[in-house]
């Protein structure tokens, strides 16, 4: 019955609903809200689930959902490539540079700055990024 919600979804997003995109995106799904996954972690856990799908099919699949605006992807330093699925709220992140861990945090007042900037520019916002890098109270 769950697979007719994530066809639904696919569907909305011009995707066909393979079997590798409907794994991903059940998987993504499961995960709490706030999580940041990487490639490798979605292989593993599907494997738990006794999935078997290939790492270039699951990039693959991410990109298309990517593209489609169905997760983020995010590049910080010194961990690589994250994703998270896109339902959750406008926010930034920390990143504490030692042990990786990844906190997210929103402020008011930087999201009526961007917006007035992007206002300025006469512009629209498609996609924003800031990363403050920290130690972590676990790392100082
Ligand atoms: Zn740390
Ligand atoms: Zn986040």
């Amino acid at each position: 019955m769950i697979d007719l919600v994530y066809i639904a979804i696919l569907k909305a997003n011009r995707l066909r609903p393979t079997t590798v995109r409907l794994a991903v995106l059940s998987m993504i799904s499961s995960y709490e809200e706030g999580t940041h996954f990487t490639i490798e972690r979605i292989c593993d856990d599907l494997r738990g689930n006794g999935v078997r799908k290939s790492i270039g099919s699951v990039y693959r699949t991410l990109k298309e959902f990517e593209d489609s605006g169905l997760v983020i992807r995010h590049q910080f330093d010194s961990i690589g490539t994250v994703y998270e699925s896109s339902t959750s709220t406008t926010h930034d992140h920390t990143v504490c540079v030692a042990c990786g861990k990844i906190m997210e945090f929103y402020r008011e007042e930087f999201d009526s700055l961007r917006k007035e900037v992007v206002f300025e520019a006469r512009g629209r916002l498609i996609k924003h990024t800031q990363t403050l890098y920290v130690l972590c109270d676990d790392c100082l």
